[in-house]
């Protein structure tokens, strides 16, 4: 069988290598602009977003177009960040590992010069440079970009926010007239026109996606809290989500210090990434989440620019950014590779208006969605303790020595009693701490006041919107469903249109969904033999009763489950009872309940990586602290 990569035009060399990342398919963009660089005669505006593969995208064709023999520069790639010099050059060495006599260098400021310098002296044929020392290098007349065919900008749009406009026109003016000039960006404001306008000569353009939409991938979420609740509500989604590995946006140096030191001081494994870092130091702290060694960046714009980091579950802004393009900067670094992400937004209520601005540029949706109560967090992380402790991988050549005397000492309980204890060890610091978790959600002024935006509909109506009905359906989160996902289910089954739907709210074992009335009925006889993972699939009207009021189904499955919605809505008894019965197990065990390891994650389980110093840290005692700290703000 040929090879894809082969079918587009990529030799043989570099089809091994790409092979050897990992690379069986051209990603969408690979696709569609390699075949049209290959033919090296046409310059080109590629509008896509960042994690979509673009590197390979010109990378490729560069390779199979420049003359190796020489060793004079060739290519020229500007971008905007060390970071991503150092990715993109990264990334063609790769590329090129089999392709004879090939030579990159990284020209990127924040780093020994000579050593840049000579490299260039022996000779070098593609060049990968953030404007500023390249100029530096131009200026000390150290290269000749007199062979030079092909130019690239990468990410155009955030080089001229980060105001690269003026250099790149003194580096382009040292190049040949007749080069080919690739530009790709994000987005496409007018002074990236300019540019394409002022350098290029009828470009062929490809947009990826549509014009200015962010990646299909990424979900957009918004949650409205006061000012004063905004940080307890980053804490309580970061606890609904105990595999999150996130990015969390502020606007300012201080900002992103001080999220970052309440987040490390409560016991999360988090870190703040800003410009008054040394180079050094950002380096260390990019490494660590990199290597997944921390759960939460906390990041300003320009820090975070050029991030490049795969498998990114959520970016979360904590202020929205002054710049509405910016938010697309941000969001792309989820849902890379082909992955999906959350992007949340945490607002106020005098923010919607900016929230409706960002959905008319990326071209896509939010949903509004509302904060887990703190039952919901607690839910959540004992299924998500369960899961963990079902799929720990058993050392039994370690272990089994002490398993006759771990068997002595629970000698006296039955398995079911076992399981509890072990279940409530970690799950009663929640109890402990989320009892009196007050309610988050602020409300959303405009939809009280009856402005509804555009979309309104799936954020901002009001339970008892008389066009909808509301729907209690035993899945949710712990099934790996998103929003997204729980809709697709609902309406591919229930055989109703997506504009039908309302507000979905997704709870653990169970979520609710408004559909509109009319189609009730339809949704329900569809519904009637539908299993999910081998289990009944019921769906029903939520209606005034509360689902764990009601006999039968809903609140049945959760009274069995011990922590049931109908238990809580009526008054609490199992819960607050269990509650109140282990709070004293939880304080007793509190420090030896760090004991797993210094997980700085505090009550995420993050796949038992090694931690390093600053989770460490916040092992042991660091949990008492950070449950008091976890108190006073919330
Ligand atoms: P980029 O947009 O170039 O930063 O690429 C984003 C991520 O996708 C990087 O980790 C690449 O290694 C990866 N990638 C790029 N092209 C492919 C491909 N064809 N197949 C699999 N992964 C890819």
């Amino acid at each position: 069988m040929i090879n894809p990569f082969s079918k587009l035009g990529i030799s043989d060399d570099v089809v091994n290598a790409v092979k050897e990342l990992g690379f069986e398919n051209p990603t969408p963009i690979q696709e569609q602009s390699i075949p049209v660089l290959l033919e090296g005669s046409n310059d080109f505006v590629g509008l896509a977003q960042t994690g979509t593969g673009k590197t390979a995208a010109f990378g490729l064709p560069l390779l199979e177009l420049i003359d190796f023999k020489s060793n004079k520069p060739q290519a020229l790639i500007l971008c905007p960040t060390r970071e991503l010099c150092l990715q993109i050059a990264n990334d063609i060495k790769n590329f090129s590992k089999n392709t004879p006599n090939a030579h990159v260098v990284a020209v990127y400021g924040g780093a020994n010069i000579m050593q840049q310098l000579r490299e260039i002296r022996n000779g070098v044929q593609i060049v990968v440079a953030t404007p500023g020392r390249m100029l530096d290098i131009i200026g000390r007349k150290a290269i000749d970009f007199s062979s030079v065919k092909y130019v690239v900008l990468d990410e155009a749009d955030e080089m001229l926010n980060m105001g690269f406009q003026e250099d790149i026109n003194d580096i382009l003016s040292t190049t040949p007239d007749d080069k080919k000039t690739w530009l790709f960006s994000a987005t496409m404001p007018p002074e990236v026109r300019r540019i394409a306008r002022n350098y290029m000569e009828n470009p062929v353009e490809l947009t990826m996606g549509t014009k200015n939409t962010g990646n299909v991938n990424i979900e957009h979420e918004y949650y409205i809290v006061r000012a004063r609740d905004k940080y307890a509500a980053l804490k309580r989604i970061v606890d609904f989500n105990p595999e999150i590995f996130a990015v969390v946006f502020c606007k300012t140096k201080l900002d992103t210090q001080d999220v970052a030191e309440h987040l490390i001081k409560d016991g999360y494994n988090a870190d703040s990434l800003h410009g008054d870092l040394s180079q050094q130091q950002r380096d260390k702290v990019m490494q660590r989440f990199r290597d997944r060694n921390m759960q939460l960046l906390i990041a300003t714009d320009v820090a975070a620019r050029g991030i490049d980091v795969n498998n990114v579950t959520h970016v979360i802004n904590y202020s929205l950014p002054d710049e509405i393009e910016s938010y697309t900067h941000r969001s792309g670094r989820t849902g890379r590779a082909g992955k999906t992400g959350i992007s949340i937004c945490i607002v106020n209520s005098k923010e919607i208006g900016k929230i409706r601005q960002i959905e008319r540029i990326i071209g896509k949706q939010f949903t509004k969605a509302e904060l887990p109560t703190g039952f919901d967090v607690c839910e959540k992380q004992l299924f998500a303790l369960v899961h963990k402790v079902h799929n720990v991988e058993v050392n039994n050549e370690q272990i089994d020595q002490y398993i006759p005397r771990i068997m002595d000492e629970f000698a006296e309980l039955s398995k079911e009693e076992v399981i509890k204890k072990f279940a409530s060890l970690e799950f009663n610091r929640f109890l402990d701490y989320y009892s009196k978790a007050p309610d988050l959600n602020a409300p959303d002024e405009r939809s009280e006041r009856g402005e509804r935006g555009e979309r309104g509909e799936r954020g901002s109506r009001n339970f008892d919107n008389s066009n909808y009905t509301r729907l209690f359906i035993n899945v949710g989160s712990v099934d790996d469903f998103t929003r997204g996902d729980l809709l697709g289910f609902v309406c591919n089954n229930g055989k109703i249109s997506g504009k039908a739907v309302g507000k979905i709210d997704l709870k653990g074992v169970y979520s609710f969904i408004e559909v509109e009335n009319d189609t009730v009925d339809a949704l329900f006889t569809n519904f009637k033999d539908v299993k999910f993972n081998n289990r009944e699939v019921r769906i029903e009207k939520s209606g005034d009763a509360p689902v764990g009021s009601r006999g039968g189904e809903g609140g049945g499955e959760r009274r069995r489950g011990g922590y049931g919605g109908g238990e809580r809505r009526s008054g609490g008894g199992g819960f607050g009872g269990e509650r109140r019965s282990s709070g004293g197990d939880r304080r007793s065990s509190g420090g030896s309940g760090r004991r797993d390891g210094g997980n700085g994650g505090g009550f995420r389980d993050f796949s038992g990586r090694s931690r390093d110093d600053k989770g460490g840290n916040t092992g042991g005692s660091g949990r008492r602290e950070g449950g008091g700290e976890r108190r006073r703000r919330s």
